[in-house]
């Protein structure tokens, strides 16, 4: 008798001698996934690899790999993807959406994907320290006396070291980072 034919709970091969079981995954995430702006055309995939073959990040950091990701999407390995700090790592550069044959918009469905990881409390720490600085200073590098010396010094106006006007557009991020109440 085939043994594997009767398991209640198959498992999933993820790479590496890891076995993930059924139960682990949501057959809804890529739905979940599609309906998010920027992940509409994921089912589109046939899993070519034009994407990873590109993607300057991969050349560096050889475990970023967006065919992967869009596959365990579309396997339902919806906690391994939202956990991982691996979405963070794409630098939204177009190579990938330009290559696809396919049409899919992978740079927005990294987008998406990090929209939902942060919605399930999972980001970087620099994440909300950016937000932080953007609230307070409105600029992620504000500029302090020394660096409007040296803009007089190349004959150039001074500028002002903070903008609270866009401390007013993030009003609506003040909650960055906490996972929403059910
Ligand atoms: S290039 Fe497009 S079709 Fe090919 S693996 Fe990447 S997303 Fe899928
Ligand atoms: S947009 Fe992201 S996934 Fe695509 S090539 Fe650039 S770094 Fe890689």
């Amino acid at each position: 008798m085939d043994a594997q034919r009767n398991d209640p709970s198959p498992a999933v091969e993820m790479g590496e001698g890891r076995m993930m079981d059924e139960g682990e995954l949501d057959f809804g995430f890529a739905q979940e996934v599609s309906a998010e702006p920027g992940g509409e055309g994921i089912v589109k995939c046939f899993a070519c690899g034009s994407c990873s073959a590109g993607c300057p990040v991969r050349r560096f950091h050889p475990t970023f790999n967006p065919r992967r990701i869009i596959r365990m999407v579309l396997l339902g390995m919806r906690d391994a993807v939202l956990r991982d700090p691996f979405v963070w790592l794409c630098a939204t550069c177009f190579t990938c959406q330009e290559r696809c044959p396919q049409g899919v918009r992978i740079a927005d469905l990294m987008r998406a994907l990090k929209n939902l990881a942060l919605r399930s409390g999972n980001m970087p720490e620099g994440i909300p320290m950016q937000v932080n600085l953007l609230r307070e200073k409105g600029t992620l590098y504000p500029l302090d006396e020394f660096d409007n010396k040296k803009r007089t010094k190349a004959g150039l106006p001074p500028l002002p070291g903070a903008h609270e006007d866009v401390g007013v557009l993030l009003g609506d991020l003040a909650d960055l980072g906490r996972p929403k109440e059910e």
